[in-house]
């Protein structure tokens, strides 16, 4: 048996089979579609689970929707959001600090799962970069900032997401 795969060996070598078989896929895309495409002008289509840059939302009359319940912040696996609390004068509770750590975030959308006021969720937004320690540690204004920046369209995604829930 060991001789039978020695001579296989020899043989496969001695007539390159390795090196046709290498050309024959090399000359089967060559004439393929291309299919590279030319970022960031052109964009590649993203799936709509694509869970992305995180936002933290308010609601249309400007008020947080985070109610500082901490589901997120204790579901969250990798431990990456530091949540602090506190009563505001009218008894109702608010975050005082809000940060996501996204250097240890897995991108797993636990806490857009577990948030009861649809308050954190993931965009669709990957284009951004951190270049020092720290850079990509987001605080509950950079948080807030980016859920107004992108809330229509946030908006838009949670009602077709509806009808999957
Ligand atoms: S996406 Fe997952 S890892 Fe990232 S902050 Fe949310 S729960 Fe934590
Ligand atoms: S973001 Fe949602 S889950 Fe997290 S503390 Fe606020 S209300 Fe609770």
């Amino acid at each position: 048996m060991a001789t039978m795969s020695a001579l296989k060996d020899v043989l496969s070598s001695f007539m390159l089979l390795e090196l046709w078989k290498g050309m024959a896929l090399t000359g089967r895309h060559f004439l393929a579609k291309n299919i590279t495409i030319q970022f960031p002008e052109e964009k590649t289509p993203l799936s709509p689970r694509f869970r992305g840059l995180h936002a933290l939302r308010r609601y249309e009359n400007g008020e947080e929707r985070c109610i500082a319940c901490k589901l997120c912040e204790a579901v969250c696996p990798a431990m990456a959001i530091t949540i602090e609390s506190d009563l505001r004068a009218d008894g109702t509770r608010r975050t005082t600090r809000y940060d996501i750590d996204l250097a240890k975030c897995i991108f797993c959308g636990f806490c857009e799962e577990s948030c009861p006021v649809d308050s954190i969720v993931e965009t669709h937004h990957f284009e951004y970069h951190g270049e020092k320690r720290g850079d990509l540690y987001f605080t509950k204004d950079m948080l807030l900032a980016v859920g107004d920046r992108y809330e229509a369209e946030i908006a838009e995604r949670r009602k077709a997401d509806a009808k999957y829930r």
